[in-house]
């Protein structure tokens, strides 16, 4: 029996809300992390006169972006956060998006700035992205915190993987040592995720579509993360019997369902822990989104104060 199966047996019996019946709750996971964020934001307030903040912004009118601005709006006072929404029209210059950029940048309130992507057509995202001071890039894109994140200094964590890692560590399961395999090498995903697994000392493949024999690779591992975005591409077939699976996928199924990388109903038999779509993945980046900000806030603070 694996260290997986007992602990989620373990889980079971102790009705562990984070971890049973072989499930991972991000919901469950999400609520911890966010009241330890609250309760070290009410600190924060205490100490630096005022709340820790975050800048949003938003150009054009993307229907799924606008959902996306609201769920981070509503996460930030759910903390205890100061959330500011900068709106814009479709239309707006590349050199007024960069200037508001500039002018977050040199905001003491602030500590906190996202870009919300997509960006309308014809504005260059690499370019604004690369204007956000590292300092407050809470979503962990701007080429130098990639970089720290490779070279194992210490920084911001990009959002999906830092929570892919805190749900690995829900079930109880050490990275060390074990076969982690990442379907997907997108720049939010698949890459910041590997490298985390391989600062956990998994020992990492990171598959993409030129793999060849990715079933026969996938079999080999223990920990499975799916960020494909292939309606239920991965069934029991891919699956080590005992594996914890992370499913990243966002898709809509035949029926129009939400529904992710992994065929649930086929995977679940087999594996040790599984994410469920939703409610595994989903509601984790925006927690570690607040977690960054927080982190923000206090190396600003501490950074001003000489120390
Ligand atoms: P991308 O489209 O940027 O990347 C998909 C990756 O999957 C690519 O590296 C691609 O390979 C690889 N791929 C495609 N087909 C295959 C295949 N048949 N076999 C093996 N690999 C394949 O997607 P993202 O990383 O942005 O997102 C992945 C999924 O995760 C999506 O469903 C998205 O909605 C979801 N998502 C969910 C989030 C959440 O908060 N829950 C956050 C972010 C994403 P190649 O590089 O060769 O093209």
């Amino acid at each position: 029996m694996t260290d997986v199966i007992k602990n989620a047996r373990a889980a079971e019996e102790t009705g562990n809300p984070e971890f049973s019946n072989k499930i991972i709750s991000g919901k469950a996971v999400s609520a911890r992390i966010r009241a330890e964020v609250r309760k070290e934001a009410a600190g924060f307030e205490l100490k630096s006169g005022r709340k820790p903040a975050l800048a949003v912004i938003i150009a054009g009118d993307d229907p799924a972006s606008r959902i996306y601005v609201r769920n981070k709006k509503n996460a930030c006072e759910e903390v205890g956060f100061t959330s500011l929404e900068f709106a814009l029209p479709a239309d707006v210059s590349e050199d007024e998006l960069l200037s508001l950029v500039r002018r977050l940048n040199a905001d003491a309130n602030v500590d906190g700035i996202l870009v919300q992507l997509p960006l309308p057509r014809g504005l260059d995202e690499k370019k604004i992205i690369n204007e956000i001071s590292p300092d407050k890039d809470v979503d962990c894109f701007h080429p130098v915190n990639v970089g720290k994140l490779s070279i194992g200094e210490p920084g911001f964590l990009p959002c999906t993987p830092a929570g892919i890692m805190e749900l690995i560590a829900a079930t109880g399961t050490s990275v060390r040592g074990k076969n982690c395999l990442v379907i997907g090498r997108s720049n939010i995903v698949g890459k910041p995720v590997s490298a985390l697994l391989l600062a956990a000392d998994g020992t990492v493949t990171t598959a993409h579509s030129k793999t060849v024999n990715l079933k026969e690779i996938a079999r080999n591992a223990d920990i499975l993360v799916a960020a494909v975005g292939r309606a239920k591409m991965i069934d029991a077939s891919y699956i080590k019997p005992g594996a914890v699976v992370i499913d990243v996928g966002m898709n809509r199924d035949e029926n129009g369902k939400l529904c992710g990388d992994c065929d649930f109903d086929s995977v679940y038999p087999v594996c040790g822990a599984i994410t469920p779509v939703p409610g595994g993945v989903g509601p984790m980046t925006i927690t570690m989104l607040l977690k960054n900000t927080l982190y923000a806030a206090e190396s600003i603070f501490e950074k001003n104060a000489g120390r």
